[in-house]
């Protein structure tokens, strides 16, 4: 796209905006909480902040409707292995970022998960323990009005008949010598099979807007991050006419989502920034998966149930195999009208953390002249070996619920990107520590899925939104 093309799609963009009111025409702001990106990590710390009384400032990429032209400036160069996937459909640069295409499936992780060396001989532990999240998932679930998975969690979701009455399903899976971490069963209830939070199309960022001490400020592109020794000094921004626009903050807190943010950091040194110990970018992990569909005659969801879609998810880890990722398993039965039932038997497969998986500075540069992220992304042996079990128990599995009609293609991405700024108690192992501080710097934070240290098999949302409120608090205090 040329600069001019993007350059009048923002301007109309903002001339069609009607709540934004901006902090002026001047080339600098000044804020003591600067936020980068509106998705679900920015707006769940600036409404946390706003609501302790701390005046912030939100910087977004993109304006209230999306445009084949903003999203160029999430394209992704492929790497020394190709790219199997277009990466800039991945994430929305439009305010409430790419919540506008979640699909609300964010059950919570199991504590193994977080405990992923010391109990699984896979990658790290994570810094912080399953006891010190636990709180603040419950809380994002709230904020983000998704239904806790788990019976324990939520007495009201509804019993699931599948996975209550089969026996089969069971012995199937003990047969396979699989361990179940966790059964459970939820409904998505919603028409749109959306139960949960789009922050632009549900008010939530006019809500957060409105607060007293917030500004949203949109088509405002963040170019670099300026350092005076340890301190974030400034951020070099361009405004909605590529104009050049300089904003202060006290505390800065980047969130631009899983590959924009390690881009962000790349282009601003020689070396990046937080790359003391060459882990910026590097154990990029993403989410393949495949679904198997198909059609029985006979349902399984007692008549009359009113919830179209009723999932299952077990997750599992092959104790045969240290070092091998688990499988999330998913299935949907949705009423036919033909009297019988769709099935569908979703795989997600767990990605190992890999230092060679890396988002790198690329050679292509974006309508601002700005380097592009280039991505090296491969599947490691851990992943084949743990995609290949887990296929074979979804097929199995699948069958149990009934013929497979339709298998889709092996999928390498689930927009789910984690691990290009890992956390880690060591900044030698890592980019920021466990209290999401860039290691080596006073006030450059980073909330995003990017600081997972291993992959999960778990979607991302509500673990990344509730590490986002941990850091709200801990800023706020
Ligand atoms: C089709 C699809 C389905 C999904 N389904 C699920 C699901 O079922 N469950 C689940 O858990 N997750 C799901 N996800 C992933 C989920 O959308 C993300 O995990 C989540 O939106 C990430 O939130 P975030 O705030 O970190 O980043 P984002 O939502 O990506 O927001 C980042 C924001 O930062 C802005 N930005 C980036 N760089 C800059 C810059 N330099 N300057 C200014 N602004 C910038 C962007 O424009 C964007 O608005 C799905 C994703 C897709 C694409």
């Amino acid at each position: 796209m040329k600069r001019r093309q993007f350059l009048q799609h923002s301007a109309l963009a903002l001339a069609i905006s009607p709540y934004i009111s901006l902090t002026g025409c001047s080339r600098s702001l000044r804020a003591d909480y600067v936020i980068v990106g509106s998705g679900p990590a920015g707006i769940a710390i600036a409404d946390r902040l706003a609501l302790a009384g701390k005046q912030v400032l939100v910087l977004e990429g993109g304006g209230r409707e999306s445009t084949p032209a903003l999203q160029t400036m999430h394209a992704v160069e492929p790497g020394q292995w190709g790219l199997q996937y277009d990466y800039s459909r991945a994430t929305l640069r439009q305010l409430g970022g790419t919540s506008a295409l979640w699909q609300s499936h964010s059950p919570r992780p199991h504590d193994i998960e977080l405990l992923s060396a010391s109990q699984r001989g896979v990658g790290e532990d994570w810094p912080i323990s399953p006891e010190q999240l636990r709180p603040w998932l419950a809380q994002a679930e709230a904020w983000l009005r998704i239904r806790p998975a788990h019976p324990a969690d939520n007495p009201t979701l509804p019993r699931n008949p599948f996975i209550d009455s089969s026996t089969a399903l069971r012995s199937l899976l003990d047969e396979q010598g699989y361990k179940h971490h966790q059964a459970a069963a939820y409904g998505m209830v919603n028409k749109d099979d959306i139960d949960a939070l789009r922050l632009l199309s549900h008010g939530e960022i006019d809500r957060v807007a409105a607060l007293r001490t917030i500004s949203v400020q949109p088509y405002t592109v963040v170019r670099r991050v300026l350092m005076d020794g340890r301190r974030a000094r400034a951020l070099e921004c361009a405004d909605q006419h590529g104009n050049a626009l300089l904003v202060e903050g006290e505390t800065i807190i980047l969130c631009g989502g899983g590959i924009q943010t390690p881009r962000l950091l790349w282009n601003s040194g020689e070396n990046g920034i937080g790359n003391h110990s060459d882990w910026l970018g590097a154990g990029f992990m993403d989410h393949p998966g495949i679904h198997l569909y198909g059609h029985r005659e006979k349902p399984l969801l007692p008549e009359g149930i009113e919830h179209s879609r009723v999932h299952v998810f077990d997750m599992l880890y092959d104790p045969r195999h240290r070092g091998v990722v688990g499988t999330l398993l998913n299935i949907g039965l949705r009423p036919a009208k033909d009297g019988g039932e769709f099935t569908v038997v979703e795989a997600l497969f767990e990605q190992a953390p890999d230092h060679g998986n890396r988002v790198v500075r690329g050679t292509a540069r974006d309508a601002l002249g700005d380097p592009l992220a280039k991505l090296d992304l491969r599947l490691g042996d851990a992943d084949k070996a743990g995609i290949t079990l887990g296929h074979q128990l979804q097929r199995q599995l699948a069958e149990q619920v009934g013929p497979v009609t339709r298998p889709s293609p092996f999928r390498v991405s689930s927009h789910h990107l984690t691990g290009a700024t890992r956390m880690a108690s060591d900044p030698a192992h890592g980019v920021v520590d466990a209290d999401l501080r860039v290691w080596g710097t006073d006030n450059l934070y980073i909330a995003s899925s990017s600081v997972f240290p291993t992959g999960l098999t778990v979607p991302p949302t509500l673990i990344l939104t509730a590490l986002a409120q941990r850091l709200a608090a801990h800023l706020a205090t």
